[in-house]
């Protein structure tokens, strides 16, 4: 398999970093082959401007997704945002990972998305009309790909279980595994979650090094999160409302989206002996 990884740390000797070659050696011992896009190293810009479209004229009124479908059609897109999508398109998997800042991705990763992620190509794609929303969760340009998180975070698994105050890692993470991964088409594999990461000595790194290298192992294996598509019949068109009645007993909020909920929650890297409610059943 091909696999990109979008690495987003300041810090080579990070754990991040750490994590990254781990997951590199392992992946090219298997046989793969591996790139990295190191948007730190790579001095990437994260922010959406006119320096974008070089082909908007300079009286123009700059309206971001118009210019952005343009451009991606035009094929004058800048060569930075060109050489990630051919990145994209050349990966079987795609890997993104960083530390969670502010509950989220680094503005760098998700300015990353902004940029690469343009109209026509990771979302405007397909028929839209009253009878068919655009191809899109499940559908779309990266369809048939793989992708997965490998994430740090200072919090312990607790604050993130489901009666912790941070709310459900799941919960938090489901704007980039749904939002962002699903909606152009990846399959997205449980995240690989990496907590209490600042307290981290060098046991505790082999015990997760292992655990990352397991799941490099078995990449195209592990049963993706079982998020409904958009146009398998689970929603309402036009409305996108999902289907009365579907839904698992006590289902709420994101996880009315998922259609096995056996297969939704994030892989514990944090405990040394994760329980199966915390092991996403199929990838166990
Ligand atoms: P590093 O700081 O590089 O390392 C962490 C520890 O791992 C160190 O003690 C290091 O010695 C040790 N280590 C052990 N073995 C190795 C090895 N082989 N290689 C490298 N290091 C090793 N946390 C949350 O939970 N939620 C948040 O919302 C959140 N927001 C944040 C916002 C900001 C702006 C910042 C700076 C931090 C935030 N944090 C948050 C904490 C953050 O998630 C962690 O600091 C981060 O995940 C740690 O990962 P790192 O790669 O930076 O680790």
């Amino acid at each position: 398999m091909k696999v990109l990884i979008v690495y987003a740390h300041p810090e080579r000797r990070s754990l991040s970093g750490s994590l990254r070659d781990v997951a590199v050696r392992e992946l090219e011992a298997q046989g793969h082959e591996v790139r990295v896009s190191d948007l730190y190293a790579q001095g990437w810009k994260p922010d959406v401007d006119r320096a974008d479209f070089p082909s908007l004229p300079a009286d123009a009124r700059l309206a971001p997704a118009a210019a952005s479908r343009q451009a991606f059609e035009a094929g004058t897109l800048t060569a930075d945002v060109k050489a990630e999508i051919e990145k994209l398109l050349w990966a079987d998997v795609l890997i993104l990972l960083f530390p969670l800042w502010w509950f989220s991705m680094p503005a760098i990763l998700k300015g990353w998305v902004d940029r690469v992620f343009a109209y026509g190509f990771a979302y405007g794609v397909g028929e839209h009309s009253e009878k068919r929303w655009g191809d899109r969760y499940g559908e779309g340009r990266l369809a048939g790909k793989r992708a997965m998180l490998i994430v740090t975070a200072g919090g312990w698994q607790e604050h993130y279980s489901a009666r912790g105050i941070n709310g459900p890692i799941d919960d938090l993470l489901f704007p980039i595994n749904h939002g962002i991964l699903y909606y152009p088409g990846y399959d997205v594999l449980p995240p690989f979650v990496v907590y209490k990461a600042d307290k981290l000595d060098e046991g505790g790194f082999r015990a997760i090094a292992e655990r990352l290298r397991e799941r490099m192992r078995t990449l195209a294996t592990t049963s993706p999160i079982a998020y409904r598509r958009q146009n398998g019949g689970d929603y309402l068109i036009p409305s996108m409302q999902l289907r009365a009645g579907l839904e698992s007993p006590g289902a709420s909020g994101f996880a009315l989206h998922v259609g096995r909920t056996e297969a939704r929650s994030a892989i514990d890297e944090g405990s040394p002996t994760p329980s199966a409610r915390d092991v996403g059943a199929a990838t166990v």
